[in-house]
């Protein structure tokens, strides 16, 4: 047996306990990984808590992402001792995933662990990092650069938000951070964005069109605020989409996108295939500052993550949140 938080579901409910698992209760995959740190995102909390049905089958061990060391392998590109990271996949959904000392999974959904990248900061990364990656991709995919105007990024101080200021500053871009914690200000400035804007100002409905004020946009909130950042769009800029943090709902027009030729990208980082993967992580690797990485990330072990589950969902979770497991 090995330790591991395992959320089942009785008729009461779901409950999540950190308990003893059994190796032998593993789901089939050809690696066996010994788990060496893992992290906390949004969908984590939304797992443990029950708040949406992202589990799919139970009992589940939640936790999306893990970085540590093939144990045993039946895969060609694996072999034992071999750094490797995972993320999405559906592990910590539909499959057993990374709150435990072990995880079994299919070589398929494994990158090694980047060069120049420890198991922990792979981590610090993590879902919510590679997603800001993957939306920094779509924008510049698109053509975008920093002398189009602003870059505007919403839930700024949470890991999404927190990974996309760092990155879109380091490119050069004048970073407008979208925050409604007004405390967050020192420490949103600290990873390089230039202006503050409290999301109340973007949270009630706008008209179609707005004033142009940013050329391309990172948006982990959706709703009324993903509307009024494509109506403030400049002509011919684009906004990645990759989160619901504030509603699934968009209430917005076909104004921007047939008026200003405004774009919107979709990011679904959880079956992005290998090549792009690798190419994500990267330019993580290459891009990424270390010392704002640090700057943002805090350390909890396996047996206190069960208890940030509802932190996270109500945005009290500052920056990244690292699982350390062995
Ligand atoms: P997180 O750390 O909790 O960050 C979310 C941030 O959104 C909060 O810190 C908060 O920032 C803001 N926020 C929270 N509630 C809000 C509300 N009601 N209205 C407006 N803003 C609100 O979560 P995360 O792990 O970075 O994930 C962010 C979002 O991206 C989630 O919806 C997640 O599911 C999604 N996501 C999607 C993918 C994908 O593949 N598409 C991958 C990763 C994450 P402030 O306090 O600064 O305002």
């Amino acid at each position: 047996t090995f330790k591991a938080w395992v959320i089942e579901k009785g008729e009461a409910g779901q409950n999540l306990r950190f308990t003893d698992f059994d190796e032998a209760n593993l789901m089939d995959g050809d690696v066996t990984v010994r788990v060496t740190h893992s992290t906390l995102n949004y969908k984590d909390g939304l797992a443990m808590t029950g708040r949406s049905p992202v589990v799919r089958r139970f009992p589940m061990i939640p936790g999306i992402d893990f970085s540590g060391v093939v144990e045993s392998s039946e895969h060609p590109d694996y072999t034992p001792g071999d750094a490797v990271v995972l993320t999405g996949w559906g592990v910590g959904e539909s499959h057993l995933g990374a709150y435990a000392e072990r995880a079994r999974v299919k070589g398929d959904w494994l990158v090694p662990l980047p060069d120049g990248l420890k198991a922990e900061e792979a981590m610090a990364v993590g879902t919510a990092g590679y997603t800001a990656m993957l939306c920094v991709m779509a924008l510049d995919a698109h053509g975008l650069s920093p002398s189009d105007g602003p870059a505007i990024v919403t839930g700024a101080s949470g890991g999404v938000g927190s990974v996309a200021v760092a990155l879109l500053a380091k490119a050069g871009w004048h970073v407008i951070a979208v925050t409604g914690r007004a405390g967050e200000a020192d420490y949103l400035t600290s990873l390089g964005a230039s202006e503050i804007l409290d999301r109340a100002e973007l949270a009630n409905p706008g008209k179609p069109l707005a004033k142009e004020r940013w050329a391309a946009g990172i948006d982990a909130v959706g709703s009324t605020t993903l509307a009024n950042l494509l109506a403030a769009t400049k002509a011919d800029g684009a906004i990645a989409a990759c989160g619901l943090a504030g509603g699934m709902d968009l209430p917005t027009s076909v104004a921007p996108f047939i008026l200003r030729g405004v774009s919107l990208f979709g990011i679904n980082s959880v079956t992005t295939p290998l090549p792009k993967r690798r190419q994500a992580w990267a330019r993580i690797a290459k891009e990424l500052d270390r010392d704002l990485l640090a700057r943002m990330t805090s350390t909890v072990p396996l047996a206190q993550v069960g208890a940030l589950a509802e932190d996270i969902l109500a945005g009290r979770i500052r920056g990244r949140t690292v699982v350390t497991i062995r």
